[in-house]
């Protein structure tokens, strides 16, 4: 087909003929397609891609026609309005703050609701006559004893148990609540279980259409340290539960919670608290918007869509923002033959994002660390021509494809936030969308990434790679970046091996592997280490014999060889370099869907690497 139009340039097989000849003279500047059998003459003839060229030639829709077309689907999809793609100051409208415990009586008289931490060896011997229960209100204890009874409360990690106040009790609050923190041998410092303290209490106080809430640790036998860090989770927790997503309905019922109260130790000094609360809003910040990101449908965020979050963050903190997003031509003028091969088959223009932040007053820029966070953000991924089908598929999901990029863009949303020291970070999405179409991937094409090196596309579906390999390239070159992690919803391959609640990370580097475990130990999100075992390229069918590599391997190991194949496109040996494959936590259906993960534990290990 594609040759038959072309009948202005040199023939294609002309072109095979004179590349024999000089085997390497067009690989200087790649175009999408593979570069060898294409002469310089052709790509210098237009900007375009040659087969794009010879389509819109024959249909009667222009490319422009059909972008319009896709934005009155957006438009539909925000209910006739402009529909924001994230929300950059989520839940301005709840305000959280801590109160010190002897004003206990006062705060939980002046809420709605109260809620209590509560462990499992303090839920087992909880009496009517309870101290703590009746020093906030006569008459509490014997109805959370009754309410502990009733429910078979265990105090077990997750579990809850809720009522209302009956009148007759004379109690000044119309809710009460537990929520089970399990055994404190085991959980006294996981984020997980403090940030569940916060989000299940205000995801009941929220349904029971409450505005205000009090949070009380039933044991507040905390250091300052502890505390604060405590404090950060709940907060976070009370922020992601304070709101519902319904961007999407026709009739939002917005949220009736106003205020969340935390207790802290009666000792506990202002500073630490505010530090704490201003943690915990911030990193919400980031998880919320990352949820928001990835919850959107596809007819919403889209690369643009994407390019323009960036943007936004950028104008709302820039003294320490800035950002440049690449479009179609630099890309191809920086030779990202991968990436671009991808978006081919889109309408939707494919957006290169870097944001950058540098914090203030860093006039010796080269004193700064310098990191990147590359996102893999397909914002569809309908698997191309080896497209998703049959039961399983998962095609009708494919909006969280762009999961890496939405946790890139939450990370840099807290980090501007938190403005850590001593570290300038790049966040870097290599955004498109994998469709079919006539000018799109064929299995089998071959493509040249910007560092020169060449690809056999085997399988179309294995797109998310090919997008990271240039993204990463420019990580290393462009940005200059010392340390490279990318975050992408990689491979099923890591669903099968890990399941739906842990993530995997790749890195040959050990010291690497565990500063992003301490992040993800305190974001609260567990991520489990998978070797990068080299024997395996070859083993596991890597090898091309035409191109310098395919894109994909052999079933076992899938996300290994995904690994594998990213690490060709750091070129340092100084670069260090890990891979985080979020495919299986991205989403959960049992949590509400998109669940925000990898912005808090790249947050933190952005912040930690400025304090290193
Ligand atoms: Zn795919």
């Amino acid at each position: 087909m594609m040759l038959r139009k072309l009948t202005s340039r040199p023939s294609a097989l002309t072109n095979v003929v004179r590349s024999l000849l000089t085997p390497h003279a067009a690989h200087a500047r790649a175009p999408t397609r593979l570069a060898a059998p294409m002469t310089s003459a052709m790509i210098s003839s237009s900007a375009t891609p040659v087969s794009r060229v010879a389509t819109a030639q024959a249909r009667p829709t222009s490319r422009r026609g059909v972008a319009a077309a896709r934005r009155s689907t957006r438009a539909f999809a925000a209910s006739g309005g402009s529909f924001p793609a994230g929300d950059m100051r989520p839940h301005a409208e709840l305000a959280v703050s801590s109160s010190p415990v002897t004003e206990d009586a006062a705060n939980a008289a002046a809420a709605d609701m109260v809620v209590f931490s509560v462990c499992e060896e303090d839920c087992a011997k909880l009496a009517a006559d309870d101290a703590v229960f009746e020093g906030i209100a006569p008459g509490l204890g014997a109805l959370i004893k009754e309410l502990v009874d009733e429910k078979e409360f265990k105090g077990k990690a997750g579990s809850t148990a809720f009522t209302r106040v009956p009148k007759a009790t004379g109690l000044p609050f119309r809710h009460v609540g537990l929520v089970g923190v399990g055994d404190p041998a085991k959980t006294a410092t996981s984020p997980e279980v403090w940030i569940g303290f916060g989000r299940e209490a205000a995801k009941a106080a929220r349904e029971a259409k409450c505005s205000s809430l009090y949070l009380r640790k039933y044991w507040m036998g905390d250091t300052a340290e502890t505390f604060r860090t405590k404090a950060a989770s709940i907060v976070l927790g009370a922020h992601l539960g304070s709101s519902a997503d319904l961007r999407f309905k026709s009739k939002p019922e917005p949220s009736t919670l106003k205020t969340v109260t935390v207790s802290s130790p009666a000792d506990a000094d202002a500073a630490s608290v505010a530090a704490a609360l201003a943690e915990g809003a911030a990193t919400a910040a980031g998880v919320t918007l990352t949820k928001q990101l990835v919850a959107a449908p596809p007819n919403v965020v889209t690369p643009t869509a994407l390019a323009e979050t960036a943007t936004a963050i950028a104008a709302a903190f820039p003294e320490t923002m800035s950002v440049k997003i690449l479009e179609e031509a630099e890309c191809r003028a920086m030779g990202m033959g991968a990436y671009l091969g991808v978006a081919e088959a889109s309408d939707e223009p494919p957006k290169f994002i870097h944001l950058t932040y540098t914090p203030l007053g860093s006039e010796n820029a080269s004193s700064l660390k310098k990191v990147a966070v590359v996102g893999k953000g397909l914002t569809f991924d309908s698997g191309g021509y080896n497209i998703k089908a049959g039961a399983g598929s998962m095609i009708e999901m494919m909006k969280f494809d762009m999961g890496g990029a939405g946790a890139t863009l939450g990370a840099a949303r807290t980090v501007a936030e938190l403005a850590p020291k001593g570290v300038q970070a790049h966040f870097i999405v290599a955004s498109c969308e994998n469709m079919i179409g006539s000018r799109g991937l064929r299995p089998g094409d071959i493509l040249t990434a910007s560092n020169g090196k060449t690809i056999e596309v085997n399988n179309t579906d294995a797109e998310g790679r090919l997008t990271l390999a240039d993204a990463i390239v420019y990580a290393e070159k462009t940005a200059g970046a010392e340390k490279i992690v990318d975050v992408a919803t990689l491979t099923g391959a890591i669903i099968v091996g890990l399941g739906p609640e842990v993530a995997g990370m790749f890195t040959p580097d050990d010291e690497l592997a565990a500063s992003l475990d301490n992040a993800s130990k305190s974001a609260g999100e567990p991520f489990w280490r998978m070797p990068v075992r080299e024997s395996y390229w070859k083993a596991c069918g890597m090898e091309s014999d035409y191109a310098d590599m395919k894109n994909t391997g052999s079933r076992g190991g899938g996300a290994i060889t995904a690994a594998l194949f990213l690490q060709k496109y750091v070129e340092k040996d100084t670069t260090k370099w890990a891979h985080l494959d979020i495919a299986g936590p991205v989403w959960d259906d049992k949590k509400g869907g998109a669940t925000g993960f990898g912005a808090a534990t790249l947050a933190k290990w952005i912040e930690g690497q400025g304090s290193e």
